[in-house]
């Protein structure tokens, strides 16, 4: 479910109501087109009814993502869309509910007015948060759990105060027990970062950069460039191809993600094919061959995700790739690489044909990554599949689709 939020052109001032996930905004007015950035989070405040126009702001964090988990001897994967409240009030809503799917947002940032208050639950509590409410109770040992949030955010609900007494800005309710030393007791932000717009030109030659209104990664057509946000600025990102793709063939991003794990134990081809006890496929010169993931650079249901991650990862025979983006690129890059190496454990764990043996080592197991690139893999089309022939894997053309509602 996305959330809309109220945007205003940074040359022309004229408002546009677009979904949260959009980043790539085009002004309608005055033809601009801006990429939308933030330094840290982003942060939306609900509307209120109020006649005032400096209320109180309450932080609630956001996440939506997927989140994996290895229990017992089975993996269990679920999408989670939750908001809770970031601040030690418990008289205040434990969670924002579905006000924020009725309402317009509009981005809170430096130079908003009203009393802002800091959250004290973060982005790193995504992971033990989410998973209360996907975990079962008693299945078995939990030997690994992690959280794909491809959009951690701030959602501020607005407070004012009238006659002595607090009410919940959207709907004017008093909040009866709600006093004011509770308001006291809550610290206030430090100033807020403002809200980026980048120019998508492209750094290196001035060419207009491409993407979809989610993508999280733009591309030049004319220097085969590819860039992502970071900061206030463009960072170029790597980007291979492979190099015989027939010229019809659709391109779908990847991230290449090469690793090993911070225990030293994993660290080549040999050591994720040992561990997860596959069939001897592999030949003995790939002992020493570095370990590289290759997983979803764009959202899909969680188990299809997983699915694919293995079956590339574990191919015997690697792409013969070149340098560059291609043209023809059939879904955005809607995940991040650090989600991309947040997921590996749970690769392992799918790819895995002896469980009782390779979860006890996904116990704490995490990776780091070495060098990580955005790898475009070609694919032909037919009625309903896309099929990546030097791999012989088949996705359904749907699934795809259907993960840019995701
Ligand atoms: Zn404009
Ligand atoms: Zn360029």
């Amino acid at each position: 479910m996305f959330w809309d939020v109220r945007y205003e052109c940074p040359q022309c001032g004229a408002p546009q109501d677009l979904d949260e996930a959009t980043r790539l905004v085009l002004c309608h007015y005055c033809g601009v087109r801006s990429f939308l950035s933030a330094s840290d989070l982003f942060r939306f405040a609900l509307p209120h009814k109020g006649a005032v126009d400096a209320p109180y702001y309450v932080p609630y964090l956001r996440f939506k993502g997927f989140v994996f988990r290895c229990e017992g001897l089975s993996i269990h994967h679920g999408l989670v869309d939750i908001t809770r409240r970031a601040v030690d009030v418990p008289v205040l809503p434990v969670s924002l509910g579905y006000r924020p799917q009725t309402l317009v947002l509009r981005h809170l940032n430096v130079g908003a007015k009203g009393i802002i208050f800091d959250n004290t639950l973060h982005r790193e509590d995504a992971s033990s948060l989410a998973a209360r409410y996907t975990d079962n109770a008693d299945k078995g040992e939990v030997f690994h759990r992690s959280f794909i949030g491809e959009s951690t955010s701030l959602i501020y609900l607005p407070l004012l105060r009238h006659e002595s007494q607090w009410l919940e800005g959207v709907t004017m309710t008093p909040l009866e027990s709600l006093d004011d030393e509770s308001i006291a007791g809550l610290s206030q932000s430090g100033p807020l970062s403002p809200l980026i717009f980048l120019s998508t030109l492209c750094p290196c030659c001035g060419w207009n950069l491409q993407g979809e209104k989610t993508s999280i990664v733009l591309f030049c057509p004319n220097c085969q460039s590819a860039w992502e946000a970071v900061g206030g600025g463009w960072e170029k990102v790597p980007a291979v191809s492979v190099v015989h793709a027939a010229q019809e063939d659709l391109f779908l991003p990847f991230w290449r993600i090469t690793a090993e794990s911070s225990d030293g134990l994993i660290t080549s081809q040999a050591d994720l094919i040992r561990i997860t006890g596959q069939p001897a496929l592999y030949p003995a010169e790939r002992e020493g061959r570095p370990l590289s993931f290759i997983v979803p650079a764009f959202k899909m249901r969680p188990d299809l995700f997983l699915r694919l991650s293995r079956d590339f990862t574990l191919m015997k025979k690697p792409f013969d790739l070149c340098e560059g983006a291609p043209r023809n690129v059939f879904s955005p890059v809607t995940l991040n690489a650090s989600d991309a190496l947040e997921s590996l454990p749970a690769v392992c764990a799918t790819a895995s044909a002896v469980r009782h043996l390779t979860f006890p080592i996904l116990k704490g197991l995490r990776f780091i990554c070495k060098e990580q690139a955005l790898l475009f893999l070609p694919f032909s089309e037919t009625v309903n599949e896309l099929i990546q022939r030097d791999a012989s894997i088949a996705i359904l053309r749907q699934a795809v689709l259907m993960g840019k509602a995701l």
